[in-house]
């Protein structure tokens, strides 16, 4: 939910064309790990250092990813339903895939990342992911950029915007999964 804010504030900052989800914790190692969009989502964090420069499962999705803003919005964005910790990059790629993209990932150790440890106090993993997840198609159409409801609050400094939102969790659309 907070990347699609994301998404809708820097559309009303600038008519973007490119969109990069970062991780704030994930450090890129190799700076010809272009940041940019291709004619396909891309995934750019695809070897971390916790999974020991491997990619953890083929549709992983997660740590940093770019789309162009048309492929976001024919994607409906991300999933509002996910919150805490896990899941909504998993649905991103389910979403990609259903819009019949395939991902692009950069080549060789190009794709390296650090991630800096931390717990994750007090934030419990979304538990409720492998349920949702198994409705993505349906929910693709009705949980998104088209149901985003927020209130920003936003403050501009020399070098960065601070925007804080309040949310309200939306309820399942359709049905509750
Ligand atoms: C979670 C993803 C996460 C991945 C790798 C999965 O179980 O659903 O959100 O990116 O694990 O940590």
């Amino acid at each position: 939910m907070l990347f699609n804010v994301g998404f809708k504030e820097a559309m009303n900052d600038l008519d973007w064309d490119c969109l990069i989800f970062h991780d704030v914790d994930h450090l890129i190692e190799n700076d010809r790990n272009y940041y940019g969009c291709t004619d396909m989502p891309r995934h750019f964090a695809v070897k971390l250092d916790k999974y020991s420069y491997m990619l953890p499962y083929n549709e992983f999705f997660g740590g940093v990813s770019g789309l162009t803003v048309k492929q976001f919005r024919r994607i409906n964005g991300f999933p509002n339903a996910f919150w805490g910790w896990g899941g909504e990059d998993d649905d991103l790629w389910n979403r990609v895939q259903f819009a019949n993209y395939s991902v692009s990932r950069p080549y060789g150790d190009l794709g390296r990342y650090m991630s800096i440890p931390h717990h994750h106090r007090g934030e419990a993993q979304f538990l409720g992911r492998y349920s949702l997840l198994r409705h993505s198609k349906e929910r693709q159409k009705v949980d998104g950029l088209n149901n985003l409801k927020y209130l920003p609050l936003i403050s501009r400094s020399p070098l960065f915007t601070n925007i804080t939102v309040s949310l309200s969790r939306m309820l399942a659309p359709v049905a509750d999964y």
